[in-house]
C-alpha cells in the first residue's frame, strides 16, 4: 500500500535507536544500566487510582465533553490560579490526550504554511516534527553552553524575522535539565512585545525544580506575555500518570474552541475515568508530588556530582526535570574499546556495547556535544552506571 508523503517525512524516533537496542539487549538477560526513560520511575499515588476505580464502578465510562467534563477544566483553572497566579476561565482550557497531544494539536491550530518557528536548543525531539506537520518551517536558534543553553534576549532578537509566527519554550527543560529563572523569562517577554510572535510554553516539569529555583508561568509574567501564549502542561511528570494520557492548554479562547473542533474530528474526549482521577490528583493534599521532587532533587545533585568526578565530562547541575546533559566532547576523536567516536550517537552506542549502559545522544536535540541521562532511577542504579561509565572512558 503507498504510505503518504507527510508520513513518509516524519523520521523514526533517533532516540529510539539506543533506548531501542538497550531493551533488545535486556531481553536477551543482559545487564544493562538505562539512563533512557523519560518518565518517573515512581508508580502512580494509590488516591489517584483509587479515584479513577471509584469512577469507573460509579458508571462514569461513556464519552465526555470533547474538551473535558466541566469539573476537570474548572479544577485546572484553580490550579493555575493557585499555582501559577493566572486567571484562565474553564472556556480557556482544553484536556488534551498527553501534553504531546497539546503540543500537536495546538500546532495544528495556530501554524500555517511557511510560518516559521523558533525552536532554541536544545529542544525536545517532538517539536521539529510537529512543526513540519503543520506545514510550519523549525528554525533552530543555537544557544551557548556558558548561559546554560538558555535563550538570550540578544539571540532570540536577533532569530526573528517577518515570518516568525512562533517561539517554543520549556522550562523545566527535557533534555538540558535547567530552568529559566523568573528574570530571564521576563527579559524574553520583553523582546516579543511589539512583534506578531506567539508563544507555546511546555510547562509539564514545573514540579521538578530543584537548587531553591521557582517555577514561574511565561504566561502569568505581563498582560502581553498572557496574550500571546499557550500554556501547555499535564499529570504525566508530576504527579507520575505518564500511561494515563492526560495533558492540557490554556489560552484565548478562539484557539482553544479551535483546538476543540480538530480534536472533535480526532480524539475526542480524553478517557473518561482518567479525568475523574486527574481532578482528585490536581487537589492533592497527601504530600506524594513534593516528596517526589525532594527525591529527584537529591538524585539529580548525585548524578552530577559522579558525572563531573569523571575525566573529560562537564555536567551542570540539574536545577529542573530529571535529566543531567553532559558535554562529552573532550571524548570526541577518541578510540575506546576499538571505536572511533567522533559524535553523540557514536559515544551513546559505544558505550551501551562496550559497557551495558544507555544514554540518549544530544544530536536529535540540536546538541552534538551532549549525552542525556536521566535520573528517573535508583541510587543504586546510578552508582552502578557511573561506576561503569567511568572505567569505560578511563
Ligand atoms: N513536553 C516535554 C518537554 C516532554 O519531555 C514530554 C514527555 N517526554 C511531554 C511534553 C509529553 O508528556 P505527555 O504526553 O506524557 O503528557
Amino acid at each position: 500500500m503507498k504510505i503518504s508523503q507527510r508520513a513518509m517525512a516524519v523520521p523514526a524516533s533517533a532516540t529510539m535507536a539506543v533506548t531501542g537496542r538497550a531493551k533488545e539487549m535486556k531481553a536477551a538477560g543482559i545487564d544493562v544500566v538505562s539512563y533512557g526513560a523519560g518518565e518517573p520511575d515512581f508508580d502512580t499515588p494509590d488516591f489517584i487510582k483509587d479515584a479513577a476505580i471509584e469512577a469507573m464502578k460509579a458508571g462514569k465510562t461513556g464519552y465526555t465533553a470533547t474538551p473535558g467534563i466541566p469539573a476537570l477544566r474548572k479544577a485546572i483553572s484553580e490550579k493555575f490560579k493557585e499555582d501559577n497566579g493566572l486567571d484562565y476561565s474553564p472556556e480557556q482550557i482544553i484536556v488534551n490526550i498527553g501534553a504531546k497531544h497539546s503540543v500537536y494539536e495546538s500546532m495544528q491550530a495556530v501554524i500555517d504554511p511557511g510560518d516559521e518557528v523558533l525552536l532554541p536548543t536544545p529542544y525536545w525531539v517532538t517539536y521539529p516534527e510537529t512543526v513540519k506537520l503543520a506545514g510550519g518551517v523549525p528554525v533552530v536558534v543555537n544557544t551557548s553552553e556558558n548561559n546554560s543553553y538558555k535563550i538570550t534576549p540578544d539571540e532570540l532578537k536577533a532569530a526573528i524575522n517577518d515570518k516568525t509566527a512562533l517561539l517554543v519554550l520549556n522550562s523545566p527543560n527535557n533534555p538540558g535539565g535547567f530552568s529559566y529563572t523568573p528574570d530571564e523569562l521576563a527579559a524574553i517577554a520583553k523582546v516579543l512585545e511589539g512583534t506578531d510572535v506567539m508563544v507555546i510554553s511546555d510547562e509539564i516539569y514545573e514540579k521538578l525544580v530543584y537548587g531553591g529555583s521557582k517555577f514561574v508561568s511565561f504566561a502569568s509574567l505581563s498582560e502581553d506575555a498572557y496574550n500571546r501564549t499557550l500554556t501547555i502542561n499535564g499529570l504525566s511528570k508530576a504527579y507520575a500518570m505518564t500511561g494515563w494520557r492526560l495533558g492540557y492548554t490554556a489560552g484565548p479562547v478562539d484557539v482553544i474552541k479551535a483546538m476543540g473542533r480538530l480534536q472533535s474530528h480526532m480524539t475526542q474526549n480524553p478517557v473518561t475515568f482518567c479525568q475523574e482521577a486527574a481532578i482528585a490528583a490536581l487537589k492533592d493534599t497527601t504530600g506524594a508530588v513534593e516528596n517526589m521532587r525532594i527525591e529527584f532533587e537529591k538524585r539529580g545533585e548525585y548524578m552530577a556530582k559522579r558525572l563531573n568526578d569523571i575525566d573529560g565530562v562537564d555536567c551542570k547541575e540539574p536545577t529542573g526535570a530529571f535529566y543531567c546533559f553532559p558535554d562529552v566532547t573532550a571524548h570526541y576523536g577518541r578510540t575506546i574499546g576499538g571505536k572511533k567516536i567522533e559524535s553523540s550517537m557514536d559515544f551513546a552506542q559505544a558505550l551501551l556495547e562496550d559497557a551495558n549502559v544507555a544514554v540518549v545522544p544530544g544530536d536529535p536535540f540540536g546538541c552534538p556535544k551532549n549525552v542525556r541521562l536521566s535520573f528517573a532511577c535508583s541510587v543504586e542504579q546510578i552508582d552502578k552506571g557511573l561506576d561503569r561509565i567511568k572505567e569505560w572512558l578511563g
